[in-house]
């Protein structure tokens, strides 16, 4: 099979924008598709066709499957990249997408299923040999039954949301009168949110770690990792700040075999195909457990990118292609560090909460081992329809000192006017002994952002 001529990008932002540009590199058309709210946007500008596909809210434009097919049928296209988010991990999509003569870059929809429901992942990784987290086997479907499991596991337990995403749906509970309580409003969550309420128990591991491993597989059964990344910096279980490699992984160094050993039987036991992520939680004392995979490209892949130097949506074309992947276990090495920064258009002051604008001026820093993805630019409007993230922006040096050094002058090097970002905040956090010895855990931020307003009171 030879590479496509033509893709679709169903997306928008800076990920539309980056698989835009990946295409224009090899040569292979790209259509882009819109909202109208976007019809300005620079994924737009970067493709070299698009269609316009709806309404600004996500559900008549970004989330119409029919328009998004009608307008690859209409253009040719021969396949589709969902990009992350929106239809990315959207069984019924990717079907369609199949059923219509495309190719959806990405995996099976029955590796998207087997992984979808989070309760069910959990037996799939642990049939695979891969440590999973401590929890109910399967959904929990009473009280009295969760009951039972929590006081087996110990408090504090975690309930979250079989369907869940983005942090939505997930609960720690403490003590067990406020089990009934987070019982029902995960479920609740999980319908409003992803059409699913069934909800399952872990135990709540104490100050962990969020590693992550990046895994690539093509049709032949071959696959490698490429190292993990570790998003322990968080707010509402949703990072902030990513990186490669895992400090926790450098100062534990016999951890990694075992680590990745374990994402590539997972990803192994479900025949899995193009990029995928296998996300664990890891303790204080080193142990790991599997927490979900995310059959798609993730956010924070350009870190991966970064010290590895593998182009992952380059490999996601090509895989998706039939063609075999011929990067050998030995040939990914990881080289110093990278540091992610996602830029939001938000007010750290008020609670991070989204603060939509128009951008005036907007200026991209560059300069060595800097890259910068954005789908913005200046005069953008930034509208509440959408995720308020504006860029990311990636550092790599040689080592993890250098990389924070990058990042920093990078944020102060950046410009834009007009909009509420949090980029001070980036420069805070960065700047911190905590982050510099790389000594957080996944609630070291809120800890961090609690204490800071209480000495300001
Ligand atoms: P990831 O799991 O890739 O690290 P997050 O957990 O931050 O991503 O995001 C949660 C969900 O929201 C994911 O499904 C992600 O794809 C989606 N998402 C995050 N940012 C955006 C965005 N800017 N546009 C669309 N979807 C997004
Ligand atoms: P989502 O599907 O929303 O991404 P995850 O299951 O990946 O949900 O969990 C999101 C975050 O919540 C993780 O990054 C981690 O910080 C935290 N988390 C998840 N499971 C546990 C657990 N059992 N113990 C402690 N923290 C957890
Ligand atoms: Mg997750």
């Amino acid at each position: 099979m030879a590479a496509f001529r033509k893709v679709l990008i169903a997306n928008r932002g800076e990920i539309a924008c980056r698989i835009a540009t990946v295409l224009r590199q090899r040569g292979i058309a790209s259509v882009a598709v819109c909202s109208e709210a976007d019809a300005d946007a620079r994924h737009v500008r970067l493709a070299d066709e698009h269609v316009l596909i709806g309404p600004p809210p996500v559900a008549q434009s970004y989330l119409n499957q029919d328009a998004i097919l009608e307008a690859a049928r209409a253009t040719g296209a021969e396949a589709i990249h969902p990009g992350y988010g929106l239809l990315s991990e959207n069984i019924g999509f990717a079907r369609r997408v199949a059923e219509a003569g495309l190719v959806f870059i990405g995996p099976t929809p029955e590796a998207i299923e087997a992984m979808g429901d989070k309760a069910r992942a959990r037996e799939t990784a642990r049939a695979a040999g891969c440590p999973v987290v401590p929890g109910s086997d399967g959904p929990v479907e009473d009280d009295a039954e969760a009951d039972r499991i929590a006081e087996a596991l110990g408090y504090p337990v975690l309930v979250k949301a079989a369907g869940g995403g983005g942090g939505i749906g997930m609960a720690i509970v403490e003590q067990p009168d406020k089990l009934a309580r987070a019982l029902t409003s995960c479920r609740d969550r999980g319908r409003s949110s992803f059409g699913n309420a069934a909800v399952y128990l872990e135990k709540y591991i104490e100050r962990p770690r969020h590693i992550e491993v990046q895994v690539l597989f093509d049709h032949f059964g071959h696959g490698v990792h490429l190292f993990e990344r570790e998003c322990s910096v968080q707010r509402r279980h949703q990072k902030v700040i990513e990186e490669a490699p895992s400090p926790f992984v450098v100062a534990h160094p016999e951890m990694r075999e075992g680590l990745t050993r374990a994402a590539l039987a997972a990803a192994s036991a479900i025949g899995y195909r193009n990029a995928g992520t296998v996300e664990f939680v890891v303790g204080q004392d080193g142990r790991f457990y599997f927490i979900e995979m995310n059959t798609r490209l993730q956010v924070e892949h350009a870190v991966t990118e970064a010290i590895t130097g593998v182009d992952l949506i380059g490999w996601q074309l090509d895989i998706a292609a039939g063609l075999p992947l011929t990067l050998q276990q030995a040939d990914v090495t990881c080289n110093g560090a990278a540091i992610e920064c996602r830029i939001y258009a938000e007010d750290p002051e008020k609670s991070f909460v989204p603060k939509p604008g128009r951008i005036a001026a907007f200026e991209p820093p560059t300069g060595e081992g800097v890259r910068f993805d954005t789908g913005v630019g200046p005069d953008t409007d930034v509208t509440p329809y959408y995720d308020p993230m504006i860029a990311k922006l990636v550092t790599h040096a040689g080592d993890r000192a250098e990389a924070t050094t990058r990042a920093i002058d990078a944020l102060e090097r950046f410009r834009i006017d007009g909009l509420t970002t949090n980029r001070a905040f980036l420069q805070t956090i960065l700047a911190t002994d905590t982050f510099r010895q790389a000594d957080y855990d996944t609630g070291w931020l809120e800890r961090y952002v609690k204490a800071a307003r209480k000495a300001q009171a």
